[in-house]
């Protein structure tokens, strides 16, 4: 829950006339801070209680926690909403891969090669997976150990998840480095007398397992001692009991700002399935509520793609449209004869248009208008993209000065605004194209050998 600026004053020294935090009264500072455009720590005179209060209460509902470092670093949690549409979700969550140290050393390295190759790109976004996540699961202490130094030697930035009793896991991350930020997997209620101290002095995250019941008492234990990066588990394997719990902690930690339960979570459809098809749906379906890092027994592409897709259209922005630059685009490296496409500026069409068009591997230009990253219906109805619009791209880009073919192909859903194109272009043809994007596989090598 967001704290108001208003609640926030009430808290502050009020010195009159200070202003040594540069506003002219407590009050306009509290308000600054309260939106978070300004730091608690500018007001000099706050007693350090209070200023760990005011941190506490302008922490977001569910804390953040980095596993990782450098470029592959991964950041969880931060969320602040129950719904996208509220605001939006900030980080989306971790895709991970199960790597047993009783799987053979060809299927480690099979693993890790593709936790570390693997890209799709969409849309002119890279998307990966994130991490893996190392099983002590035969019981070896020595093979497991050495599918750490396997992974560790395999990137030195790539996450890790130490999925092992806690005294491995801490023989592990002598093994890996703490500074690399592993999660240790993980401290229940039963472990925690024995292990503060070690835990604490590790200062990596570590993962909570146990019922919702448990879980505050142990978080709050480990919050006690100064670490404040969690990740949870409720232990549950079965895919309608985890979205269950997903929801409620969600609800629990932002509608009721429950900061026990405020932190990411880690789901495991690796153990909810025994087929790859299974653990993909149950990883959409945790994607989509709330989960931290999702862990699968195995990537391939024809399921990852979809899943990593999947993350990234919810974890978009929907109050920032997906767009591109609005310019003239070279497709095939076209000469002034080369016929012009236009279309709009949102991702999605702009992707799909340039993609067909350069398939054809016929020369030609694209004309992106800037409509604001709206479709090219949704723009034509906001009077945004039209025959006047696209005169105008057509001028301030300096198309004309390029392009001497003078012929214009718009998209054939705006077969209607030919005609008021033709009065703001004069000496243009104007040519309906297709209607789809996929219709320039035809479209565009017939228009080109019409000449
Ligand atoms: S520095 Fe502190 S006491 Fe002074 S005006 Fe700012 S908030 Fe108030």
């Amino acid at each position: 829950m967001a704290i108001k600026g208003g609640d926030l004053a009430k808290l502050l020294p009020k010195r009159k006339g200070c202003k040594d935090c540069g506003f002219p009264t407590c009050f306009a500072f509290a308000m600054k801070v309260a939106s978070g455009a300004e730091d608690i720590d500018k007001c000099p005179h706050l007693d350090p209680k209070v200023k760990e209060q005011i941190r506490e209460m302008l922490a977001p509902p569910i804390l953040p926690v980095t596993l990782g470092k450098g470029e592959r670093a991964l950041t969880i949690g931060e969320e602040e909403v129950v719904f996208r549409h509220e605001k939006t979700f900030y980080h989306q969550p971790g895709i991970g891969v199960l790597i047993s140290d009783k799987e053979s050393e060809t299927d480690w390295e099979r693993k890790l090669k593709a936790v570390l190759e693997m890209t799709f790109e969409r849309i002119g976004r890279i998307l990966r997976p994130d991490l893996a996540v190392l099983w002590a699961e035969s019981g070896d202490e020595g093979k497991y150990l050495e599918l750490v130094k396997k992974a560790s030697d395999a990137s030195a930035d790539l996450p890790l998840v130490l999925m092992a009793p806690l005294d491995l896991a801490l023989k592990a991350l002598e093994v890996c480095g703490k500074d690399r930020r592993p999660l240790i997997y993980a401290v229940t209620k039963a472990d925690l007398d024995g292990y503060f101290p070690k835990l604490k002095e590790a200062g990596v995250p570590v993962a909570v397992k146990g019922g919702l019941e448990e879980l505050p008492e142990v978080t709050e234990r480990l919050k006690a001692e100064g670490m404040k990066e969690i990740v949870l588990d409720t232990g549950s394997r079965n895919l309608w009991e985890v979205v269950k719990e997903q929801i409620l902690l969600r609800r629990a930690a932002i509608k009721q700002g429950f900061r026990p339960l405020g932190y990411p979570t880690i789901v495991f459809p690796c153990f909810m399935a025994d087929d790859l098809e299974g653990q993909y749906m149950a990883a959409s379906a945790l994607v989509t509520r709330y989960a931290g890092i999702v862990v699968l027994s195995d990537f391939v592409p024809e399921y990852l793609y979809p899943l990593l897709t999947l993350r990234m259209n919810i974890y978009s922005d929907p109050r920032v449209p997906m767009t591109v630059e609005a310019k003239l685009y070279e497709i095939n490296a076209p000469s002034p004869d080369s016929p012009l496409l236009v279309t709009t500026n949102f991702a999605l069409t702009y992707f799909a248009v340039a993609a067909e068009a350069e398939a054809t591997k016929v020369p030609s230009w694209l004309l992106v208008q800037d409509t604001e990253g709206l479709c090219v219906l949704a723009a034509w109805s906001t009077g945004k993209f039209n025959g006047e619009t696209i005169a105008m791209a057509v001028k301030k880009l300096g198309v004309e000065e390029k392009i001497t073919s003078k012929k214009i192909v718009i998209p054939g859903l705006l077969a209607r605004i030919k005609g008021e194109l033709e009065d703001e272009l004069p000496g243009w043809e104007v040519v309906v194209g297709p209607r789809e994007a996929s219709g320039l596989s035809s479209f565009l090598p017939e228009f080109a050998g019409r000449g």
